[in-house]
């Protein structure tokens, strides 16, 4: 929720983070918290209490379960003592003074479980606090812990309140993870800084989508800033000024205004071809998050949608979206865009997008590789086949086209198509009408699903590369860490190998090859995809122009040879000098600039 706090200081400072999404903001500063689940402070009615009793003991005993599995889990993968934890924390379930007077005072205050548990556990732990021995105040922990499990279970179903902001702000977060970006009204926001993430956490790729300036790995902004404070957002350099000068409000008002004129004259080239100088098409479509987008994509003259990241429908509900509720989403995109395709992803939850009705007793340790995607939704048809038959109804009003997420072995493709065919048998036989083919794809975002993607392209019609995960596994560095953020980048010489085994893995199938990773929107990332021979890029509508310009300026050879000449790079410092060699001076003639190259000035800043 926006904190209410003044001002600290007139102090100005510059903070130096990551561009997460070009563009510019100036205004005030709201610091946004990082929320606990809300309780309701309401008395009930009468005929209420019981009813909230039962829930209450209903929360206690799922909270219950979810610790019995925990500590089963733990006890098998890590052994008896560490399991322990859980015994205190299943203790404290059965505690009179936390639960036994937590659920009397339901009866007798008539208030919600929730808001009476936190307000117990909340006395519990100050007097905790006061106790000289230090291994029972660290019990304090498990207290809030137990009780804010109960408040999760408590708060499951509920759908989340919208964040609203009142007057034009830039937001400021330690973290802001895609569900409470969704619950974020965008009317009034201006930009966004968060201390944590990089530029292609899906909170980055959000912001793109809403056309928000963003910067991220600010490490510090949000305790240094009061909410009220003026600062300065660079979502191209990466920066965030504290209560910029006079001159400087000026410089970035003036800013503003030749980027809106940059956009008009991009706009003049929505309808030309995309095709370089000697005549290579490339397709270029649009990633969307959220349907709204398909309008995005149309103006500025989108292919069609080479990406909808369909769990942004998942994200900020407290329960799953009901199969109509998923056509109704699917159907506005396909009916806008027709008879443009539309390719739709299948659930793609986990790692940093996570689904609250999904998230499990056992959460993974490592998110990013666990049980996620394509693996929960084939462990899950009750989850998956309402999803598939949603896109297949979709699929009778356009152009529709399936991708499978998070692809790492044939097995996995075999069965989600096998499940999709299941699906469209039971449409059939219940007489819908759906088209005798949908397109196929897989993603192709995991090192072995390029390194086997013959068995792949065999069986697919399209492969669609994710560079920001591809990255990301093959690097082994977090996306979202600003940390290594130095350390994470697509022009890797390892990355562009595996791009190019796909590329030329799948010729000898006709199986196209789209790229679909943030790389794609980057001027310079693009042309070296074009030049590994991909045949379409999908990317934020908002970069779709600024990449046809660029490629309508180069000859396809040249793009050739400078992805041959790349490849054979020792590493990633390289590859970036030799393209800044090769292109400085073509970009600045075009007005542009490259962020995967710019990125690379920022890595050795951290050396
Ligand atoms: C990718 O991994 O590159 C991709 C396009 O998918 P997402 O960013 O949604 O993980
Ligand atoms: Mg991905």
């Amino acid at each position: 929720m926006p904190s209410n706090s003044t001002s600290r200081s007139n102090v100005r400072r510059v903070l130096r983070g990551q561009s997460a999404s070009p563009g510019l903001a100036l205004g005030k500063c709201v610091i946004l918290h990082e929320e606990k689940p809300a309780v309701n402070d309401r008395v009930l009615e009468e005929a209420e209490v019981d009813a909230e009793v039962a829930r209450f003991d209903l929360a206690v005993a799922d909270a219950r379960r979810e610790l019995l599995e925990l500590r089963g889990k733990v006890m098998e993968e890590v052994g008896q003592s560490e399991a322990k934890v859980f015994d205190a924390h299943l203790l404290f379930l059965d505690d009179q003074e936390l639960i036994g007077s937590t659920r009397k005072a339901v009866v007798s205050q008539r208030r919600e479980a929730g808001f009476l548990l936190r307000r117990k556990s909340e006395e519990l732990v100050q007097r905790f606090a006061r106790i000289p021995d230090a291994y029972l105040r660290e019990r304090a922990i498990d207290l809030e812990d137990v009780s804010e499990r109960v408040v999760r279970q408590l708060a499951k179903g509920q759908r989340r309140r919208a964040i609203e902001l009142h007057e034009p702000s830039i937001v400021v977060a330690h973290n802001l993870n895609p569900s409470t970006l969704t619950q974020l009204r965008v009317r009034n926001v201006l930009g966004i800084a968060t201390d944590l993430g990089g530029p292609t956490s899906h909170v980055a790729i959000l912001a793109r989508a809403l056309h928000l300036p963003a910067v991220s790995g600010l490490s510090s902004a949000s305790s240094l800033l009061r909410s009220g404070d003026v600062v300065a957002l660079d979502g191209n350099a990466g920066t965030l000024v504290i209560h910029p000068t006079e001159k400087e409000r000026k410089a970035v008002a003036d800013r503003q205004e030749a980027l809106r004129r940059f956009e008009l004259e991009l706009f003049s080239l929505r309808d030309l071809p995309s095709v370089t100088m000697d005549g290579r098409p490339v397709l270029l479509s649009a990633n969307i998050e959220l349907p709204v987008e398909a309008e995005n994509a149309i103006s500025v003259g989108a292919h069609g949608i080479g990406l909808y990241r369909t769990e942004f429908i998942y994200l900020g509900q407290g329960h799953l979206p009901t199969e109509d509720e998923q056509l109704g989403a699917y159907r506005f995109i396909v009916e806008r865009m027709a008879p443009r395709p539309v390719t739709i992803r299948t659930l793609d939850a986990g790692g940093d997008k996570i689904v609250d009705a999904l998230q499990g007793a056992q959460p993974d340790q490592n998110p990013f590789m666990g049980w996620r995607s394509i693996r929960m939704c084939l462990d899950r048809p009750d989850i998956f086949m309402p999803q598939l038959r949603a896109i297949l109804r979709s699929s009778a009003h356009g152009q529709v086209r399936v991708l499978f997420p998070m692809i790492a072995d044939i097995h996995e493709l075999r069965e989600a198509k096998k499940m999709l065919e299941h699906a469209r048998e039971e449409l059939v036989s219940q007489g819908v009408r759906i088209p005798a083919k949908v397109p196929i794809g897989a993603m192709v975002e995991i090192p072995a699903a390029a390194l086997c993607v013959e068995t792949l392209a065999r069986e697919c019609d399209f492969l669609s590369v994710g560079t920001n995960d591809l990255t990301q596994f093959t690097l082994a560095v977090d996306r979202g860490s600003q940390r290594l953020s130095h350390l994470y980048d697509p022009l890797h010489p390892a990355v562009l190998r595996l791009i190019d085994r796909t590329v030329e893995g799948s010729r000898p199938f006709g199986t196209l090859v789209e790229v679909c990773g943030e790389v794609a929107s980057d001027p310079v990332g693009a042309l070296v995809m074009v030049g590994l021979g991909v045949d379409e890029l999908s990317m934020s509508p908002w970069g779709i122009l600024e990449v046809k310009k660029m490629l309508r300026s180069i000859n396809w050879q040249d793009a050739r040879e400078v992805a041959r000449e790349v490849l054979e790079l020792p590493g990633s410092r390289e590859v970036r000098l030799h393209l800044q060699d090769r292109f400085k001076r073509k970009l600045a003639g075009l007005g542009m600039v490259s962020r995967a190259l710019s990125r690379g000035t920022q890595k050795s800043n951290h050396r």
